[in-house]
């Protein structure tokens, strides 16, 4: 992990000399891969050799993203899947399969929300949900003996509040509970959750990683730190045959045969091979060549987003501006304040030194490129807004090198229940923008020129 991170980018996970010195990843478009020999076939199938079989179980081309993005994230290992969404309900599943619960903030990405709140309880798995996840007496309380995860996003969406992912960890480890982040919003050039105490990182890949705008995708990343043997999760040291040799009579669990990167391995075995979410080889692909100039996006992403929020905090028909990016650098030093350290010994800190000293101190390079704003006037005028904006795109989705805003209570967020929607504070006043890379005067010209219709 010496080298920097563009250089990772750029290189890690793909040897060219074994994929006939080609420069660009070769997309490896095959279902199955021949096996050769019976001696061969076995060993793949067994798992006692390496290689490959048919393209559900894995591909080089899946290989390559998957290394590469374990790589960038600090972890010992990625799983590769077909969307953001199957990378959150796979990690959240595979925690919480066997009658677990889990602990989720309320302000996450509509889907997400809705898989936890509507969907998962058919399957026995249920979530509590508290809308400060950085209240950690308030997360603490809820934590029993069936608690088997803390899900957050680190950045969330659309509101940019910072979750406090070292206190999160710590209070987490206490009781034995994994803490799984989903970092899709500032991207592992901004953050790497696993450095502050994360377990699993989930991302959708179709967002900033891929960058532009033309592929799905999602990966689980496992830090590979934490003791799935301890207790609370039955899933993971009960026998599965899938993994054993019942021909010689031995029968392993996940944690006997794969100790702390259990996790990823069951995720890999039984979800990814059971539901089939795989990542196409093309769309792999895809997300390399995005990831390859990640390192240089992110940076004017975040400038322009920059320049948007306070542009936008200069505006009469402009009520609040959410960017959690304003706060940067504003904690006076040596003043403790965040629930990270520890102490509540000179008062609670206010809310916002606290998000300041989350930003200062897990996101000092930037909180990513979206930010959201409510206007005076309520939904219409936000429809004219969006009706209004000729170089802005009006679509649902984040980090694309086009700039992209859209109304998140109708669109992204719709299916939220009430009372969580207002609590994120997605109201129908409220707009998301996400930067993208072209010229931040010409973005400013045209939200002016929306806006100024829009209230004329
Ligand atoms: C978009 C998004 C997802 C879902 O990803 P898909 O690739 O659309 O399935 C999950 N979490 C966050 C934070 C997102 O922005």
């Amino acid at each position: 992990m010496g080298e920097g991170f563009g250089t990772r980018a750029v290189h890690d996970g793909y040897d060219c000399r074994e994929n006939g010195y080609a420069a660009s990843v070769p997309i490896y478009q095959t279902s199955a891969f021949d096996m050769v020999d019976a001696d061969r076939g076995d060993g793949l199938a067994a798992g006692t050799l390496d290689g490959f079989s048919y393209s559900r179980l894995a591909n080089p081309t899946v290989k390559v993203l998957e290394d590469r993005l374990a790589s960038l994230e600090h972890g010992r290992g990625a799983v590769a899947v077909a969307s953001g969404m199957a990378a959150v309900s796979f990690a959240l599943m595979c925690a919480a399969e066997k009658g677990g619960r889990l602990i989720s903030s309320s302000s996450l990405y509509g889907t997400s929300v809705d898989a936890m709140e509507t969907f998962f309880p058919n399957f026995g798995i249920h979530t509590d949900f508290v809308d400060d996840i950085n209240d950690l007496d308030a997360v603490e309380a809820l934590i029993d003996d069936r608690t088997r995860a803390i899900f957050a996003e680190s950045v969330a969406n659309p509101s940019t509040a910072v979750t406090d992912i070292p206190g999160l960890a710590r209070l987490a480890h206490r009781h034995g509970v994994a803490l799984i982040i989903d970092n899709t919003v500032p991207t592992p050039y901004l953050l790497n959750p696993i450095d502050f105490g994360a377990d699993i990182v989930v991302h959708s890949t179709t967002k900033g990683i891929n960058g532009h705008g033309n592929a799905m995708g999602g990966v689980i990343v496992d830090g590979g730190r934490f003791d799935w043997g301890n207790g609370r999760y039955p899933q993971m040291t009960q026998p599965e045959l899938v993994i054993s040799d019942e021909r010689h009579g031995s029968m392993v669990s996940f944690l006997d045969a794969f100790g702390d990167l259990a996790f990823l391995h069951r995720v890999h075995t039984k979800y990814l091979h059971t539901f089939g979410a795989v990542m196409s080889p093309f769309n792999a692909y895809l997300q390399l060549n995005g990831l390859e100039t990640l390192a240089q996006r992110v940076p004017v992403q975040v400038a322009t987003a920059r320049r948007l929020a306070d542009h936008l905090s200069t505006l009469p028909q402009v009520t609040q501006v959410n960017y959690s990016g304003l706060l940067a650098g504003q904690v006076p030093a040596g003043r403790g304040t965040g629930n990270e350290q520890g102490g509540e010994g000179g008062g609670v800190p206010a809310p916002d030194d606290r998000q300041a000293h989350l930003v200062n101190t897990l996101l000092p390079k930037g909180v990513g490129p979206i930010l959201s704003f409510r206007v005076e006037g309520g939904y219409e005028r936000v429809k004219r807004i969006v009706d209004g904006v000729r170089l802005i795109s009006y679509m649902p989705n984040i980090g694309d090198c086009r700039t992209l805003i859209v109304d998140p209570a109708r669109i992204t967020h719709r299916e939220v229940p009430a009372v969580y929607r207002r609590a994120a504070g997605v109201d129908d006043d409220l707009l998301r923008i996400s930067a993208g890379l072209e010229e931040a005067d010409d973005l400013i010209a045209d939200l002016d020129q929306a806006i100024a219709a829009a209230y004329a």
